[in-house]
């Protein structure tokens, strides 16, 4: 059994660990990433990185190799297959809020690969590949962290970024309360040029059906289609190839040839750890809340988080506070998951399935509304932009 010590210990390389790496490491702290894989995941998951993000990411050194691999996307679209296009957003409107007035379209695992190549030969960097945290213990002094394959590391502290199944959340008993929603989402990547087909469509386009709402999202080189899938029908089936050619056939007009280059389905949720700190242990990410992808917050409330508790620790590691201010991130940032994260993407899912006469007609004026008045215009940008978010956070 190998024993080392050191100030913070993470688990998980996700996007979330690693940022939260590479900040406590820029403020000079030695930190080792426990990792249960042999390797970064290449996954295709979140692929949004939104304005206030990729200014925090800045500030690391990190937004411009992203923006570099990624598509901006400088406008976000909504519209009603029954009523059509209800508005098209500019994000040029909020520029005096953010150095980076688009949303960025890049997979997340361009971020984690970019920040292990820039920390890989860092002294105060240590990451380990196949070493899943299995256990832990902690008393006032700090944290014994058991990996699957027997070592144990004692650190001060622990951040457990280890996402949605958290063995961090689950050893310490803290529930993790919400719902799952009866339907999957099913994302069907296609090389079709749909700007093409369906002139006027921006690279980022929610459209609302009574029946069958879809999202289109442009990455480089392809288009990501989201729809949900209804409860009844097998994970099996709702993966099949035919599957997912029919769904795209029916958001693309007749006889558009789609070729298909990936096909994801995922079950999908609302939860929240009741609590982000326990004692010398801290919740991240995934591992503190999941949430449907209308809207793409999950990622970048996790990166959110991150850069939170990472300044606190540094703060506290350096002398600089004392430890009643890591009590702050509990509050700010499990109150903004509540307000902003939660409530926001349940309320887009909402809007782009709405039913009845009334909730469409609310859904469409809110967006007009928003669409005709510079001010209104503004608000709505900050907050689906989640500049709101960060800044009510700060003031709690
Ligand atoms: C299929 C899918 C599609 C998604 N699509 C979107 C989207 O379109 N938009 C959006 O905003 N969000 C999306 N998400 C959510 C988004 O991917 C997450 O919010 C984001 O990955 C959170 O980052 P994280 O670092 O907290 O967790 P993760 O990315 O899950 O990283 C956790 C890391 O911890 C490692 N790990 C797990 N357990 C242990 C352990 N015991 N010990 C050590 N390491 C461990 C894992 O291997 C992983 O590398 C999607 C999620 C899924 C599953």
């Amino acid at each position: 059994m190998s024993k080392v010590q050191r100030p913070v210990v993470i688990a998980g390389a996700g996007p979330v660990g690693m940022t939260a790496a590479a900040d406590l490491v820029r403020q000079g702290i030695p930190v080792t990433v426990l990792e249960k894989s042999a390797a970064l995941s290449a996954e295709s998951r979140a692929s949004t990185f939104h304005p206030p993000t990729l200014d925090l990411l800045d500030d690391l050194g990190f937004a411009k190799p992203l923006i570099a691999q990624g598509l901006k996307a400088p406008q976000v679209q909504y519209g009603s297959t029954v009523d059509g296009e209800l508005g098209t957003f500019d994000f040029s409107a909020i520029s005096d809020l953010t150095r980076h007035p688009y949303r960025l379209q890049a997979e997340q695992f361009k971020l984690t690969r970019i920040i292990l190549e820039a920390l890989k030969d860092n002294p105060l960097f240590d990451i380990r590949f196949n070493s899943e945290v299995a256990s832990l213990a902690q008393d006032a002094n700090g944290v014994a962290v058991t990996t699957g394959a027997g070592d144990t590391l004692q650190c001060d502290w622990l951040i457990g970024a280890d996402g949605a199944n958290s063995v961090v959340r689950r050893h310490q008993d803290i529930p993790f309360d919400g719902f799952t929603w009866a339907e999957r989402f099913l994302v069907v990547t296609t090389s079709a040029d749909i700007a093409a087909v369906r002139p006027g469509v921006t690279s980022v386009s929610y459209w609302a059906d009574p029946q069958r709402w879809h999202f289109l999202l442009r990455i480089i080189g392809a288009w990501r289609v989201m729809l949900p899938v209804p409860a009844e029908m097998s994970d099996d089936a709702a993966r099949a190839p035919e599957y997912a050619r029919e769904s795209l056939a029916s958001v693309l007009p007749a006889g558009v040839a789609a070729p298909i280059e990936h096909i994801t389905l995922y079950r999908v949720h609302q939860r929240v750890a009741t609590r982000f700190r326990e004692g010398r242990t801290f919740l991240a990410g995934d591992a503190a809340h999941i949430n449907n992808p209308l809207g793409g917050m999950g990622m970048n409330g996790g990166l959110h988080d991150a850069l939170n508790l990472t300044a606190r620790l540094g703060r506290v590691i350096h002398g600089k506070d004392g430890e009643d201010t890591l009590d702050g991130y509990d509050r700010q940032r499990r109150a903004v998951t509540m307000e902003a994260i939660q409530t926001g993407t349940i309320r887009n899912k909402k809007n782009l399935e709405a039913r009845t006469p009334e909730d469409r007609e609310a859904f469409r004026s809110e967006i007009r509304k928003a669409v005709a008045d510079r001010e209104k215009t503004r608000e709505f940008l900050r907050r689906i932009s989640m500049i709101d978010s960060l800044q009510r956070a700060a003031a709690l």
